[in-house]
């Protein structure tokens, strides 16, 4: 497909796969661990699923397309596609890393890294003048989550690029929130976008995946070794359905955003809501830096209610979302981050964060706006009657 096509007509067409002997316009699954060597001197374009396979080539060409870099990697799930770019680290190297990472992304660096001599800083990536002050001689990496999770705190891409670049850091982005419908970090200087594929890329709640996406060569001859060398690729069967799931990506995540605005308008007014945190509403504090970097506020929001009880009973009334971990799927998602998304994070470490146990996390799906506003107002309505019993 030509570079100058819209995002849309990419997603769709952008394999511009056509079976040359059967016309099917969907990609064969290829099953086939290993390949055949016509030529005795020469090995062929594939020699083995582990380093690399026809469907998934067409997977890993496609998300690096759309997020704008050279080269595109498919992994098991998002932690190892995470984990396998913390593999360019060596030992006596410094992370600096946004301090409201994804659970998982905390678990790694604080449990598993710290044992390969790897450290880390967590620093509020917000305020630029504490990235500037956690760089470290040995720093080699920024690490940054925008919007983040689970409080959709914002962090200024060109800002902490252009401090990563001063100190001759590489910038790593976890683009799951946002995906490259909306944000598109290379474009603004970073050198290695993530991916949890397993939510908005795939969408229905069907997959486990990972992408990872690099800037330039260099940086793809290191993923693509690390790949192939840790292993933790993407089966063929889920790389078809990511491939299936990402077409219907932008009609999903606009219908989803625009539902997801007006719930955290509702949200908003709602007596019973003490903070809405959705970088779609104006109030929020990082809501001009989002959006001269994304070109929408996407479809997660998250809403504090007044303690553990309440949210309690907020969780136990409403009907439509599942309660759940995970987001970007066709149904609305609803989260506890502090027993889910966040459990492998001290309470102490995690209320410091603003994380507290009435926090709550909405992934909008697509139900109707309607149904799922009634049925919020209903929930919220038992909450609150079951809040002035206990008092
Ligand atoms: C889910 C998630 C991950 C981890 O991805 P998995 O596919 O579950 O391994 C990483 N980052 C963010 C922001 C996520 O939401």
């Amino acid at each position: 497909m030509g570079i100058h096509h819209a995002f849309d007509t990419k997603l769709v067409h952008r394999s511009g796969y056509i079976d040359g002997v059967t016309g099917a316009v969907n990609p064969p699954i290829h099953y086939s661990s290993t390949f055949h060597q016509s030529s005795f001197n020469q090995i062929g374009e594939f020699d083995y699923s582990r380093s690399g396979n026809p469907t998934r080539k067409i997977l890993e060409e496609t998300i690096a397309d759309l997020e704008g870099g050279t080269a595109g990697f498919a992994f098991s799930s998002g932690m190892a596609a995470i984990s396998s770019a913390f593999m360019l680290l060596s030992a006596g190297d410094h992370v600096l890393i946004s301090q409201d990472v994804y659970g998982g992304t905390y678990r790694i660096v604080t449990e598993v890294l710290t044992r390969f001599q790897i450290e880390h800083t967590f620093v509020d990536m917000t305020d630029l003048d504490q990235v500037a002050q956690g760089i470290r001689p040995n720093t080699k990496v920024l690490y940054v989550e925008t919007p983040s999770n689970p409080l959709l705190h914002i962090t200024d891409l060109k800002g902490v690029i252009k401090i990563a670049k001063a100190n001759g850091c590489l910038v790593f982005v976890d683009n799951t929130f946002m995906t490259p419908f909306l944000q598109r970090p290379l474009d603004l200087g970073a050198d290695i976008v993530l991916h949890s594929a397993t939510k908005f890329l795939s969408g229905h709640s069907d997959v486990v995946a990972g992408l990872a996406v690099v800037k330039n060569d260099d940086l793809a001859k290191k993923v693509g070794f690390i790949q192939n060398a840790f292993g933790s690729v993407l089966g063929v069967q889920d790389c078809w359905l990511l491939l299936r799931g990402m077409k219907t990506l932008s009609v999903r995540l606009q219908q989803s955003s625009k539902t997801a605005e007006q719930i955290a308008t509702f949200l908003v007014k709602h007596p019973l809501i003490e903070e809405v945190f959705y970088p779609g509403l104006t109030s929020h504090p990082g809501y001009a830096i989002h959006h001269s970097q994304a070109k929408g506020a996407g479809a997660v929001l998250s809403f504090r209610l007044p303690d553990r009880e309440c949210t309690k009973a907020f969780v136990e009334n409403v009907r439509i979302p599942v309660f759940a971990v995970s987001l970007g799927a066709v149904e609305s998602i609803l989260s506890y981050p502090a027993t889910m998304s966040h459990a492998a994070m001290p309470k102490e470490e995690r209320e410091r964060r603003g994380i507290t146990d009435g926090v709550l996390r909405l992934s909008v799906g697509l139900e109707h706006v309607d149904d799922l506003l009634e049925d919020f107002e209903q929930s919220l309505q038992k909450a609150i009657r079951f809040a002035a019993t206990i008092k």
